[in-house]
C-alpha cells in the first residue's frame, strides 16, 4: 500500500549561532503514514517545543528534513518534477494559525479567494470563478455579501480564518494541514471552524492532518492522534483509546490537565503527581525521564521504541516492554484501523468545555 503522506525516518536539526554550531533536534527519527484508503482526520499535539509545527513544515515541503524521506504518494518530495510539485502544492494545502499574516492589507479579501482559482485555471468563465467563490464561502458558514468586498481588517479573527479555509476548499485538496487553526479564534467560532473542518472530511473526501496542542479540540474531531515529545512519538493511536485509556506517563499527564467541568468524571483515570523535571536527560535515554514518576534504571540507558499495546495504540515507554515492538512501517496501519469504514471521527461526540 502506497501511504498518501509518509514521513521516514525523519530528522530535523536547526543549527544557530556563529558558524552554526549550536544545534537544536526539532524531530528526532520520527515515522508516520497517513493511508489513502479513506480519508480521515488525525492530530499532531504536543506543547511547544514538541516538533510539531515543525512536522507541518517538513509535511508542507517548506522546509527539508535532515535525514530521513518525506513522500507524498509515494513521491520523495525532494524529487518532484516541475508538474508533480504543481500538483503536490494544488492538493496538499495549509491552513495557518494566524490567518491576517497571510492577507494582503491592500487588497479586499476577494484577491485571496480568486488567486488560487487563477494560478490553477480551475474556472473555465468569470461567472464560473464567482460561483466556486461563493459555494466555497457558504461551506464555511460565511455569508457573501457580509464578506466580499471587505479588506482583512474588517473581517474578524474568525471570518479571516474561515475565509482561509475556503480558500483551501477551492483547491479541491486531497489533504488539509492546519496548524492550530482554532487557537487564535474565540470559542463562539472555534465550534463552526471545527464543524468546517469535519465537513470536508466527511462530505469532501479531505484528509486533515490537524495540528494542536489542545486535545480537547483534537477529541472533537479527530479519529486518530500521535502525540509529540520533545520531537519523538510518545504516543500514538485511535484518538478513543489515547484519550479515555493513555499509556505514555506524558500523555496521561496531559490528558489529566484537561479541564474537568464535570469534577466527578475522570478521563484516564488517576495520574500520579508528575514531577517537574530538569532538562537534562542523558543522551540516549528515555527523554520523559526526568519527569517521569515511574522511571527506571533501564530509562536513563536507551530510549525505548515504540510498544504496540493493542492493535491501535502504541507507546514509547518501558512500561510495556512485553508488548511487541511496532516495526517501522506498520505506524500507517496502527493509525488506519481495519474494519468498519470510519465513522466521522466523533459522530456528534462532545468533548469537555464544548459550549
Ligand atoms: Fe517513564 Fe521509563 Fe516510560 Fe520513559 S520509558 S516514560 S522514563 S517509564
Amino acid at each position: 500500500m502506497t501511504a498518501l503522506l509518509e514521513l521516514r525516518n525523519v530528522t530535523k536539526v536547526y543549527s544557530s549561532g556563529m558558524f552554526g554550531r549550536a544545534t537544536v533536534t526539532a524531530l528526532a527519527d520520527v515515522s508516520l503514514a497517513i493511508g489513502d484508503e479513506r480519508p480521515t482526520i488525525i492530530a499532531i499535539a504536543g506543547e511547544s517545543g514538541s516538533g510539531k509545527t515543525t512536522l507541518w513544515r517538513l509535511l508542507l515541503g517548506v522546509i527539508s528534513p535532515t535525514k530521513g524521506q518525506i513522500l507524498y504518494n509515494g513521491i520523495d518530495l525532494t524529487n518532484m518534477g516541475r508538474d508533480q510539485r504543481r500538483e503536490f502544492r494544488r492538493e496538499v494545502q495549509p491552513i495557518f494559525q494566524d490567518p491576517f499574516e497571510v492577507y494582503n492589507p491592500f487588497y479586499p479579501v476577494d484577491h485571496v479567494l480568486a488567486m488560487p482559482v487563477r494560478k490553477f485555471h480551475l474556472a473555465e468563465s468569470k461567472r464560473d470563478e464567482r460561483r466556486m467563490i461563493l459555494d466555497a464561502l457558504e461551506m464555511v458558514g460565511l455569508r457573501p455579501d457580509e464578506t466580499l468586498g471587505r479588506y482583512p481588517h474588517q473581517l474578524s479573527g474568525g471570518q479571516r480564518q474561515r475565509v482561509m479555509v475556503a480558500r483551501s476548499l477551492l483547491l479541491k485538496p486531497r489533504v488539509i494541514l492546519a496548524d492550530e487553526p482554532v487557537s487564535m479564534v474565540d470559542a463562539s467560532l472555534r465550534a463552526t471552524i471545527l464543524d468546517s473542518i469535519r465537513k470536508m472530511n466527511r462530505e469532501l473526501g479531505i484528509t486533515v492532518v490537524y495540528i494542536t496542542h489542545d486535545l480537547t479540540t483534537a477529541y472533537q474531531v479527530c479519529e486518530n492522534i500521535v502525540v509529540l515529545y520533545r520531537g519523538s512519538i510518545a504516543e500514538a493511536g485511535s484518538i478513543e483509546r489515547v484519550i479515555k485509556d493513555p499509556k505514555h506517563p506524558y500523555t496521561r499527564l496531559l490528558v489529566h490537565s484537561i479541564p474537568q467541568p464535570n469534577p466527578k468524571r475522570k478521563w484516564g483515570g488517576d495520574v500520579p503527581m508528575v514531577v517537574a523535571g530538569e532538562i537534562g536527560t542523558p543522551q540516549d535515554a528515555c527523554k520523559f525521564v526526568d519527569r517521569c514518576p515511574f522511571a527506571m534504571p533501564m530509562c536513563r540507558e536507551s530510549a525505548p521504541p515504540l510498544y504496540r499495546i493493542t492493535r491501535d495504540q502504541v507507546a514509547s515507554c518501558f512500561l510495556y516492554r512485553d508488548a511487541p515492538v511496532l516495526q517501522q512501517d506498520a505506524i500507517g496501519d496502527v493509525l488506519a484501523p481495519a474494519g468498519e469504514p470510519s465513522t466521522p471521527a466523533t459522530n456528534g461526540r462532545k468533548a469537555h468545555g464544548e459550549v
